[in-house]
């Protein structure tokens, strides 16, 4: 870190206990549960809960990282704090603080997958103590449930309000369904170049059952989130997607050169 620059991570109590809540949620939500093929044993789900909120830490810390170290919105010369910014719903974004965030959630998703792989799970897997399903497959578990906890870190930002583009652009985040299609894409990239083959075994269909699953985990309305899916298929939609993309590819070519 440069000198006399007082930058650091801040995440409050505040932060930890929402995370928290999110990591009991999961961990006892039977139709997430049954999604995930994963049945576990009883005196052990504390044991994914505790994952569960290892992946959520590991992400966040991860995510401000990556704003530092990439110097977004002058992080490198402001006092930073985790919870205004990624969870409070606030006006003033635009399509550039958009594709900030999306940057960061992409190298919080290599950081963190490279840390749940370090060991091949050895460190997690054998204390979940699972029945069925991808017992035999902990890769393939690992990697659904790091999916699941960080699509429930994003809906801490949705509302179930009706979608527009005005809306949308306006916004400092991304909205939560975009996010989470842009860390499946992360995830399939890294499992290509990390781990051959395992690409392969991540059907899109799970993928969409499992984030529904995370919606209602949470006590969302699964309606208006699907109403808001919807909205994606719309020529508005359309038009804010390839904005995004359009956006993100212009900053990676000019990191590239940098
Ligand atoms: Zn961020």
């Amino acid at each position: 870190m440069p000198d006399g620059c007082g930058s650091f991570i801040g995440i409050t109590s505040g932060l930890v206990f929402k995370i928290a809540d999110n990591a009991t949620m999961l961990s006892q939500h039977p139709r997430l549960l049954d999604v995930l093929e994963l049945e576990v044993v009883k005196d052990k789900r504390n044991n994914l809960q505790a994952l569960f909120f290892y992946i959520l830490f590991n992400f966040i810390v991860c995510h401000e990282y990556a704003h530092l170290i990439e110097d977004h919105d002058g992080a490198l010369t402001i006092n930073r704090s985790a919870v205004p910014q990624e969870i409070q719903i606030v006006g003033g974004g635009n399509l550039k603080s958009q594709i900030e965030e999306c940057v960061a959630d992409q190298t919080a998703t290599l950081m963190v997958l490279k840390n749940l792989f370090e060991d091949d799970g050895a460190r997690w897997l054998p204390h979940l103590a699972y029945k069925s399903g991808f017992a035999n497959d902990g890769p393939m578990l690992l990697i659904w449930l790091f999916v699941v906890a960080v699509t429930s870190f994003f809906l801490l930002r949705f509302r179930p309000s009706r979608l527009t583009l005005s809306a949308l652009i306006e916004a400092t985040h991304p909205h939560p369904a975009m996010r989470i299609g842009r860390i499946m894409d992360a995830v399939v990239s890294w499992c290509a170049q990390v781990r051959p083959g395992l690409e392969a075994c991540i059907p899109h269909a799970q993928f969409v059952l499992l984030v529904h699953a995370t919606v209602a985990a949470l006590n969302h309305d699964i309606n208006r989130y699907l109403e808001q899916e919807s909205f994606w298929t719309s020529r508005d939609g359309d038009a804010y997607r390839t904005r995004l993309r359009a956006g993100l590819g212009d900053y990676y070519r000019r990191s590239s050169v940098d």
